[in-house]
């Protein structure tokens, strides 16, 4: 089915649904309104019929009262002796007091005697009334009842009628005593009521009414039957009697129906009639309620069911939408459930490849360290072999220098021996002696430079210990020594009387120390008065030793290529070019630097800086002492 199809039926069933609650709701509310209308109509109707039996039942007694008295009676034994104009009177006087319409005599013939409008022109007096039925009655002996129209008067009237009995006549009412009341006032005080008020005969005519135009209307149509037989009564005289309009619409109860009128001043109106007997007057008296109140209780009951019916179906709608929408937001935080559950996979899978990744990446790194530190290991390997190389070739370098420092003292020796054999051959026993101490004293210094040799070519046991700067000075020199001798080199020393420790590897350093020495040394060659100067300076926790010469300084353009490995502007087998950057090694492994540079005033400076060591051990005694 299509959204508007769908839309459409909807409609229709919110309407037959307002239709089917308007409808039960409206016939509800029209019952118990015509069943209070009814009640109220039942109550207004009891008084109505009270109030009619009241105030005929006020005149009723006047006649039997006026036929008792005696001027009456005296009047009616003898009419042509007594005066008319007294009864008249005395009728008159009646009247006024009771309020009623006329009061008048007539003979046992029927005649009319005396009357209270003896003095209006269209007076009874003269008149005959054997038609009568209240004439009928009375003359019988009995009290007679009748209403109808004046035969005078044409007025709508009740009469009440009492035989006249002269006292010791045995043989009948002597005359009729006749009061008649009017009912006009009784209907003017209906006019009042909130309804219409009808009296209706017992032939169905409308004897009262608050609407004028259904006085003497027929309350149905009258066959021509009925209309003869009430002309031939002239009750009514001879007045056209119409129908008066009524039909009934439906029934209510016993008594009661609803009614409209079909012509008149009520036409098209719809009343509720509720009817009830008068019996002592052979009458029926109808109220007829106007249904404008049921009709207000119908619309009250309409709006009310239609307004109860659209909250419901305002609130079953905004229900329904609310459910509508909790239902989308349902479905909006699935998918959102669902988007994030994907996202969360996704980077779960992300993290998962990251990780793996990153594993792998780690495990790259640990072989990259694990390499390194076999590179590591292999360097320090191959540098202490250089170092080892470098040695060698310093040794080869010292080589020149040792063979003259020993085969001078050894020739010495030599001849010192020869000498002392001469000398004991001469048995110049003292002076083969001092021979002998000369060799002792050499052979000594022989001893020396040996141990230098061995403690060179020694390797490092890579044990830091607290070293004294100007002892690692004076071992290094001590390699130099003849050397220096014989170059004619100035040593300048400087440094402070107390010991200056630095935490080093005391072979090592002193390694480094020979090399900036021997380089110094190799420089100066050429320099007519070579100057060596040896510096130990301290700054805060730092040490500074100073190599330098008065050669010819270091290029600029070289500076910056000294320290690389196998750089030397010496010819082949004077230099390897590895000192400085073993040495530049060396320091940096002992957590210091070794900086180049050339002086102004010429040669060159050589600075180490090495972390000063402010608690040193006791230092142990040095090798090359051993
Ligand atoms: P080698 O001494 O075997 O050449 P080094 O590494 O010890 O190797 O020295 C490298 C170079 O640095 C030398 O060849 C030399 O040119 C220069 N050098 C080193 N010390 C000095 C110095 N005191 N004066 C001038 N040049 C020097």
């Amino acid at each position: 089915m299509s959204r508007r199809a769908l839309r459409l039926t909807l409609a229709l069933v919110i309407l037959l649904g307002l239709a089917l609650v308007i409808w039960p709701a409206t016939r509800i509310a029209r019952d118990q309104a015509l069943e209070r209308l009814q009640e109220e109509a039942d109550d207004e109707l009891r008084l109505s019929v009270a109030g009619l039996r009241g105030h005929l039942s006020r005149h009723e007694y006047l006649p039997q009262l006026l036929a008792s008295r005696e001027p009456v009676q005296r009047f009616l034994g003898a009419p042509e002796a007594h005066r008319a104009q007294a009864i008249n009177e005395l009728l008159d006087g009646f009247r006024a007091i009771a309020e009623v319409s006329d009061v008048y005599l007539l003979d046992r013939h029927a005649d009319t005697l005396a009357a209270s409008n003896w003095h209006r022109p269209d007076t009874f007096i003269g008149q005959n009334y054997t038609f009568r039925s209240y004439y009928q009655d009375a003359i019988a002996g009995r009290e007679g009842r009748f209403y109808g129209l004046g035969v005078q008067s044409r007025e709508r009237g009740y009469y009440f009628s009492a035989p006249v009995w002269l006292p010791g006549d045995e043989t009948g009412p002597a005359g009729v005593m006749v009061v008649k009341v009017l009912l006009d006032a009784q209907e003017s005080a209906w006019t009042e009521q909130q309804a219409e008020l009808l009296v209706v005969d017992g032939q169905g005519i409308v004897f009262m009414a608050s609407e004028p135009a259904l006085r003497l209307a027929a309350l149905h149509p009258l066959s021509a039957t009925e209309r003869r037989r009430l002309l031939a009564t002239r009750r009514y005289a001879d007045e056209p009697l119409p129908p008066s309009g009524l039909r009934r619409l439906e029934p209510r109860g016993e008594h009661g129906d609803l009614v409209t009128f079909d012509r008149g001043p009520l036409g098209g109106q719809a009343f509720l009639r509720q009817v009830s007997p008068v019996a002592e007057l052979g009458w029926e008296m109808h109220i007829l309620k106007p249904l404008t109140p049921v009709q207000a209780a119908q619309w009250q009951a309409a709006l009310l069911a239609g307004g109860l019916y659209g909250i419901l179906v305002l609130g079953a709608g905004v229900g329904w939408q609310r459910q509508r929408l909790r239902r989308q937001r349902e479905h909006f935080a699935e998918r959102e459930r669902q988007t994030l559950a994907r996202a969360r996979d996704e980077l779960e899978r992300n993290v998962a490849r990251r990780t793996h990744d990153l594993v792998e990446t780690n495990r790259r790194l640990s072989d990259e360290i694990e390499e390194r530190k076999r590179a590591e290991a292999t360097l320090r390997q191959t540098q202490n072999e250089l170092i080892q190389a470098a040695k060698l070739a310093m040794l080869g370098q010292l080589a020149a220098g040792i063979n003259h420092e020993l085969n001078q003292p050894l020739a010495a020796v030599r001849s010192y021996a020869e000498n002392a054999r001469a000398f004991l051959a001469r048995q110049q026993a003292e002076r083969a002696d001092a021979n002998l101490a000369e060799i002792v004293e050499l052979t000594g210094r022989m001893a020396e430079i040996s141990a230098q040799l061995k403690q060179f070519s020694r390797k490092s046991g890579e044990q830091l210990t607290s070293v004294s700067m100007s002892d690692c000075f004076g071992y290094a020199l001590r390699l130099y020594r003849a050397r220096l001798d014989q170059d004619g080199v100035t040593v300048e020393r400087r440094w402070p009387e107390a010991p200056v420790w630095v935490r080093a590897d005391l072979v090592r350093l002193e390694q480094v120390l020979v090399n900036l020495i021997g380089n110094a040394l190799q420089a100066m060659a050429q320099t007519p008065s070579p100057r060596l100067i040896l510096g130990i300076d301290t700054q805060d926790d730092e040490v500074r030793i100073e190599v330098a010469d008065n050669g010819p300084g270091i290029p600029a353009a070289n500076l910056s290529r000294i320290f690389e490995p196998f750089f030397t502007t010496k010819s082949l087998g004077t230099g390897l070019g590895l000192g400085l950057s073993i040495s530049s090694r060396i320091i940096a492994d002992l957590g210091g630097r070794l900086q180049a540079e050339t002086l102004p005033e010429g040669g060159a400076r050589f600075t180490i800086r090495l972390p000063r060591d402010r608690s040193p051990e006791p230092p142990e005694s040095h090798a090359p002492q051993e």
